[in-house]
């Protein structure tokens, strides 16, 4: 059952190693009962700590029930400590808040990987329990038991899994003499079912009731045969494949296991309802700052750009040009005078399907009008030959009348819109719709019928004033034009769906054109969306600001998490040690914790959402009474609510790992002997 050869064990004490066992080497057989005796201090538990493989082997070879235990990592120690061994400690070490049942059972709970309790393991621990007297006590707390009951539990705990060998350290170190010698009793009738037993004591009368005994003294055995020719150094028996060697944890079965420990963890945060509540409420505002306060961000950006696009930001002219940097040597296949409108505008939505339309913008300045004997020429005036289109291209609107319909394009009809300004001066006392007036530009003299008046429109620039402007189907205005200038298409005004980028398409037409004509042409994109794209920059920096400072208030609630669970961690060293001592692998001590702590972030992050919803709209409510042009409606800004899912669980990760991996790296020994 158990080979040892030449142990040593040291324990690190500063500078100096401390040496405690020195080069042990004996044979246990296989249903023996053996007592290992020796003083105080002489290395009984450092020997039944490496027996058990609750610490490393680190010098010499340890071989139980044919299992070469020193090649075994902490997770197959694990589970080899689980099915192959039970514990029976001096300080009992039961799950305090746990039943005699729960406790009983706590080995079959491992490994966690594979099936939980069932009601086979539950019957086994009731009959066990039974058989040790316990029958009427299952649903008793530990505090509630005598010593000798407790300890009665912790051997029916160690029986749960069938193990062939049970090791106990001290068992009835703190019982009376009457529980003691029923403990040892038990101990024996569990020998003659077949197990062995390996029991540690100081007590010469309980080493007197075992089979044979091994004395430990100074850390050497004294009686027993050592040295090498005590064991052959290779065991002749087939070394026993390890069930479960260990695979790395898909995310599936990662998942398994932090489910199978939801009940543990939902159990933990219980229990310190308050402490939890508390560390819930960081998460919650947290959560509730991130998604009230991106989605008014988004809310109040679309708002106020909703509110700039009447100003014609969805607007953008085109113009095109011959090149007259054209040099000898530039090659050039297609050449450029003008844009065709059959072949260069009329294609263009297809290409670019963000824009819903389009009108030729010819002009001419130097303009003279005249009406009933009265003549008009300001310095700025112009004329300008526009089509169907033009009032949304232009981002006009009418006063009176109505815009040109394609009838008139087609037909070159002689009819015309009118600026405000030239309607007040020119045509001041007469209803202008139906008027004719004289126009003269460009040494020519022609005639159009007012249909509109447009509304005032305001312009930055010195002489481009949209009052002073006289619009005609562009068909009819160049046959009154006789130079190439001004009667070629040269300008576009374009008008783009509602929230297009503009930039973006503008430069898209310009370098489509430049791909056509090369270095024929020379091509230039205006739009009047600047001052917006700034102030579309200001807002994303804004509902940017707005995140981070909800980002940081929610990580202030990741680290009340994460002090929490530290401060869990401390709290329940022994249990955890326990757990470890009896078969949970890292693994699973590291996703109980993590799981604890995405469980209290999703709890308090699920509130936070709601409390977040109610926030926001609260908000948008207010502002409806503030501003009165605002209408309130119900809003759900998804980007908003999945940052907010992904903070919850990226939090939960994060502010459980720290604690999860202390919990992990914890020694069994040391945990489990803290106070
Ligand atoms: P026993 O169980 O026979 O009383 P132990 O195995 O508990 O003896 O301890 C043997 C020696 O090792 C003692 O001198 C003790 O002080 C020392 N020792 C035990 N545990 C540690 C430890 N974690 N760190 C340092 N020294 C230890
Ligand atoms: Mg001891």
């Amino acid at each position: 059952m158990i080979e040892a050869a030449g142990l040593s064990h040291s324990y690190k004490m500063g500078e100096r190693p401390l040496q405690v066992l020195h080069g042990l080497s004996f044979k246990i057989g296989a249903g023996e009962m053996v007592a290992i005796q020796g003083p105080s201090g002489s290395g009984k538990s450092t020997l039944m700590y490496l027996l058990g493989c609750l610490q490393k082997v680190q010098e010499g070879k340890l071989r139980v029930n044919g299992t070469d235990v020193s090649a075994l990592d902490d997770a197959q120690l694990a589970r080899f400590r689980n099915h192959s061994l039970g514990f029976v400690f001096q300080q009992f070490h039961l799950l305090a808040r746990g039943t005699v049942l729960e406790n009983i059972l706590l080995p079959s709970f491992y490994p966690v990987e594979s099936a939980a309790p069932g009601k086979a393991e539950k019957s086994r621990a009731v009959a066990l329990a039974t058989q040790l007297g316990l029958g009427d006590r299952l649903d008793h707390l530990p505090n509630q038991l005598s010593g000798g009951q407790q300890q009665r539990v912790a051997i029916a705990r160690a029986l749960i899994n069938d193990p062939p060998l049970i090791l106990a350290d001290e068992p009835t170190g703190n019982l009376d003499s009457q529980s003691s010698a029923q403990i040892l009793d038990l101990l024996r009738s569990l020998q003659r079912e077949g197990r062995t037993i390996l029991i540690i004591t100081h007590d010469p009368e309980v080493a007197a009731r075992c089979d044979r005994v091994l004395h430990v003294r100074d850390g050497k055995l004294t009686d027993a045969p050592s040295g090498p020719e005590a064991i052959s150094p290779h065991s002749k028996k087939e070394e026993r494949k390890m069930p479960g060697a260990r695979r790395p944890l898909p995310l599936i079965a990662w998942l398994r296991l932090m489910l199978r420990q939801m009940p543990l963890a939902w159990d933990s945060l219980n229990r310190n309802r308050a402490r939890s509540a508390l560390t819930m409420l960081g998460i919650t505002i947290g959560i509730a700052a991130v998604l009230s306060m991106v989605t008014l961000g988004q809310f109040t950006k679309r708002k106020i750009l909703e509110s700039y696009a009447d100003l014609g930001i969805n607007n953008l002219t085109f113009e095109g040009y011959p090149n007259w940097r054209l040099k000898a040597t530039d090659a050039v296949t297609v050449p450029f005078r003008f844009f065709s409108w059959e072949k260069d505008v009329v294609p263009l939505p297809r290409i670019f399907p963000q824009i819903k339309a389009i009108s030729p913008a010819l002009h001419s300045w130097g303009l003279k009008l005249t009406f009933a004997g009265k003549t008009m020429d300001k310095d700025n005036m112009m004329a300008m030959g526009v089509n169907e289109n033009v009032l949304p291209t232009f981002n006009r609107t009418l006063e009176v009348g109505r815009s040109f319909s394609s009838y008139h394009i087609a037909n070159a009809s002689p009819v015309c819109l009118v600026g405000r300004d030239i309607a007040t001066e020119l045509l001041a006392n007469t209803i202008p719709l139906g008027q004719i007036l004289k126009v003269e530009m460009n040494n020519k003299t022609l005639a159009c019928r007012v249909i509109g008046v447009l509304k005032h429109a305001g312009s930055k620039s010195e002489w481009f004033k949209p009052d002073l402007q006289v619009l005609m189907p562009y068909t009819y205005f160049r046959s009154y034009v006789d130079n190439y200038w001004s009667s070629e298409i040269h300008n576009v005004n374009i008008q783009l769906q509602p929230g297009s980028d503009v930039e973006k398409v503008g430069s898209g037409i310009r370098a489509f054109f430049e791909r056509k004509y090369g270095k024929a042409g020379h091509f230039s994109v205006n739009t009047d969306s600047v001052l917006v794209s700034q102030m579309k920059k200001f807002l994303s920096l804004f509902s940017l600001l707005l995140t981070v400072i909800a980002l940081v208030s929610l990580g202030v609630g990741g680290m009340g998490i994460t002090n929490m669970m530290l401060v869990s961690v401390s709290e329940r060293l022994r249990e955890i040690g326990l757990r470890k001592a009896l078969g949970a692998s890292p693994a699973s001590i590291r996703t109980l914790f993590l799981t604890e702590a995405i469980l209290i972030c999703s709890l308090g992050g699920g509130i936070g959402i709601l409390l977040g919803f109610g926030t926001y709209h609260l908000a948008i409510y207010g502002a409806t009474k503030l501003v009165p042009k605002l209408e309130f409606a119900w809003t759900m800004d998804w980007s908003a609510l999945g940052l907010s899912v992904a903070s919850i669980a990226l939090v939960g990760v994060l502010s459980g790992l720290f604690p999860a991996l202390k919990a992990e790296k914890l020694e069994v020994i040391e945990a489990i002997r803290s106070e």
